[in-house]
């Protein structure tokens, strides 16, 4: 799509999800304006409420999830925000909590669920990637399962308590602790063309350098395992964003993930406010994880965001007495989306993840999904 292409207007949308999903049917039933509730937060018309999500100890500990909802003063979509499945992917989790004090019901169409961090055990702990409590990436088990480990009971809550009340959906990743990322999001493609193109919509206004081109049709309820394919399964036009680096980040990466928040919210007709044009962003058709041929020491020659050669020397790695071991090359001409920010190279894990830029009319060609999020 042509970057002055016009976005689609709300009520197109809205037509899109009626014809997806029946819950989109019942949230347009139901307006004007009624209050919403998600765990233990309730909001009528005009409010912002906080609460939890509480999560029943089973086979493991229970615990609770914070959200918070807002409820317009006027009718509108209902938008899910949803971070923190990985819980030292701090940037994300902070722009959402940061975005959550900024949101102001009474300017507000529509409503927003905000859930900053689904994976509370891991933020406490620094965990990177799994939940400590059962060792599970609770991004792989959705749409999980109410007799399941806690990231399942989890999964499940997410699912039926936010996403099903949900007509779209963002999700928030970026900036683990082994993660130095140049900001990116993914578009999920389904092959079901009024949803991709809802989904590209939501992506232009967010406006990121590079859109990975995220191949997933045939999704169904039982077999997409993650959050963002489980949401789009269910028939929600979701995107995945990723933004920080090394288990911290920068004003820019807030500002990367709020700021462009917001516009998709504007692009939604849900803040009365003006979209700011999109910024012409760069397809990536194909992504290559660079794994280590060996253990050591990894000392990186090619920074996040830098354009890489075919046969480029993009770092190397060291025994453990610090005698050189192996070189890392880059198999194809990319950019590095992001690279290992730890010394730590271990065999068969990855140390660069590069993106091989789209050649020609992008918007139309779909690659392989291979992992990622
Ligand atoms: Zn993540």
């Amino acid at each position: 799509m042509a970057a002055s292409a016009p976005l689609l207007t709300h009520a197109t949308r809205m037509l899109v999800s009626l014809l997806l999903t029946g819950s989109a049917l019942q949230a347009i039933a139901s307006e004007p304006v009624t209050p919403i509730q998600v765990g233990t937060a309730v909001a009528k018309h005009g409010q912002v409420s906080r609460g939890e999500i509480l999560i029943d100890a089973g086979s493991d500990s229970g615990y609770s999830i914070p959200v918070i909802v807002a409820n317009g003063e006027r009718p509108g979509p209902t938008l899910a925000l949803i971070g923190g499945l990985h819980g030292a992917e701090f940037a994300s989790i902070v722009a959402l909590q940061k975005l959550s004090t900024q949101i102001d019901a009474s300017r507000l169409s529509g409503r927003v669920i905000i859930v900053p961090l689904v994976n509370v055990a891991a933020f406490d702990a620094v965990a990177r990637h799994l939940n400590p409590v059962d060792g599970k990436n609770i991004n792989r088990v959705f749409p999980g399962s109410v007799s399941g480990t806690q990231s399942e009971r989890a999964a499940y809550a997410v699912t039926t308590q936010v996403i099903d009340q949900a007509n779209y959906v963002i999700d928030y990743h970026g900036g683990d602790i082994d993660e130095d990322q140049h900001p990116y999001a993914y578009w999920i493609q389904t092959g079901i063309a009024q949803l991709d193109a809802s989904e590209l919509d939501m992506l232009l206004a967010y406006g990121p350098d590079y859109i990975i081109k995220f191949a997933a049709a045939g999704l169904t309820v039982e077999t997409a395992k993650l959050l963002p394919t489980q949401a789009v399964a269910r028939g929600k036009p979701t995107i995945t964003v990723d933004a920080g680096r090394a288990g911290t980040y920068t004003a820019a990466d807030l500002a990367t993930l709020i700021d462009g928040t917001f516009n998709v919210m504007a692009s939604l007709e849900m803040l009365d406010r003006p979209v700011k044009a999109p910024k012409k962003p760069t397809y990536i058709e194909r992504f290559i994880y660079v794994k280590s041929e060996g253990t050591g020491t990894f000392y990186p020659l090619a920074a996040r965001g830098q354009h890489v050669r075919k046969g480029q020397k993009i770092g190397y790695v060291t025994d453990r007495y610090g005698m050189p071991s192996f070189d890392v090359v880059a198999p194809e001409s990319a950019v590095v989306l992001y690279l290992n920010s730890t010394p730590s190279a271990v065999q068969g894990e990855q140390l660069f993840y590069l993106g091989v830029p789209a050649q020609g009319d992008a918007t139309q060609r779909p690659a392989k999904f291979g992992g990622g999020t």
